[in-house]
């Protein structure tokens, strides 16, 4: 079958449980891809989306001719508490036992983790983060979170926020940026709020440079609009502030970016020395890197969370 070394050991079923779609890969022990399909979220419904993810394990299953592990990533947090999912921007999801109820349907245990603790994993396990001890994985895109993988575990945390890192302020503030755009989550100024996909746009049409996608900011700036390179410098900027304040708290060996803004290849150059000037200490050996598997990377760390 290909996978002779580890055929005792089971495939590891990975699910990344989105807002508007549901995908899911089936790996095997060294990582390889054995198979990948994706539905439609059934908008709104819990009970709809709780059979559309066990009929996909059951596919894949069914398809490979054996069983797996089962993890899923989602946005938002698994409480601690009570076991109940919250600040998940699929809100049909939120107050629910998604772990609980999948494991019923599927007749076994199964781990949930948040998707930006996925993408820590995945990176960490075998991307951009392989051999690191400590990787801090930033999604920077219509929000923005943050995940940790210490010796290729997630590290959830006490109470399963360890990470959250897009609802901390600003740091360093300058004061053109007090208090800061309001955030969903009740306060304002949040790293998010500066740091996400429509803030890039935002602050590019404050500027004057009109209604335009991220994408377009950076061709534009790639093609000499001084508006774009501005607009591109200050977010630089505050990105590195805010990777500052983990590199001082975590001092990751990596820090791994996914989510649709890490498509910008300019991060990975400027980055580094602008965190370096704003950590206690210098100089500083951080590296910067692109999720390596890209936008699969979320759902390989759901597989790996087994
Ligand atoms: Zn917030």
């Amino acid at each position: 079958m290909g996978r002779s070394f580890f055929f005792d050991e089971g495939v590891k079923i990975g699910i990344d449980l989105g807002g508007t779609k549901i995908e899911i890969v089936a790996i095997a022990q060294d990582g390889s891809e054995l198979t990948r399909r994706r539905v439609p979220t059934p908008a709104g419904d819990y009970e709809a989306t709780l059979d559309a993810l066990a009929e996909l394990v059951r596919e894949v299953e069914t398809q490979l001719g054996e069983h797996g592990t089962v993890g899923i990533g989602s946005p938002g947090a698994i409480s601690a508490a009570t076991g109940l999912l919250r600040n998940s921007n699929s809100t049909a999801l939120n107050g629910k036992p998604l772990a609980r109820d999948i494991a019923q349907r599927l007749a076994r245990d199964v781990r949930v983790a948040n998707d930006a603790n996925c993408l820590a994993l995945s990176e960490a396990t075998d991307g951009a983060g392989a051999d690191s001890a400590v990787v801090f994985a930033a999604i920077l895109g219509t929000g923005v979170g943050g995940g940790v993988a210490v010796d290729r575990r997630v590290l959830a945390g006490h109470n399963g926020i360890a990470g959250e890192w897009g609802h901390n302020p600003l740091p360093w503030c300058r004061d053109d940026e007090r208090p800061g755009p309001a955030c969903y989550c009740g306060k304002a100024g949040c790293l998010e709020t500066f740091l996400c996909g429509p803030a890039l746009a935002r602050e590019f049409t404050l500027v004057g440079g009109g209604e335009c996608t991220p994408t377009e900011i950076v061709a534009a700036a790639h093609s000499g609009d001084l508006r774009a390179q501005g607009v591109l410098t200050i977010f630089e900027d505050r990105l590195a502030r805010g990777l500052a304040q983990i590199v001082n708290i975590l001092d990751p060996n990596v820090v791994v970016i996914g989510g649709g803004l890490s498509k910008i290849a300019r991060l990975y150059k400027n980055l580094p020395p602008l965190i370096e000037r704003y950590a206690i200490t210098r100089p500083i050996d951080v590296r910067v890197r692109p999720a390596q598997h890209g936008d699969s990377s979320g759902v390989r760390g759901a597989a790996w969370l087994w």
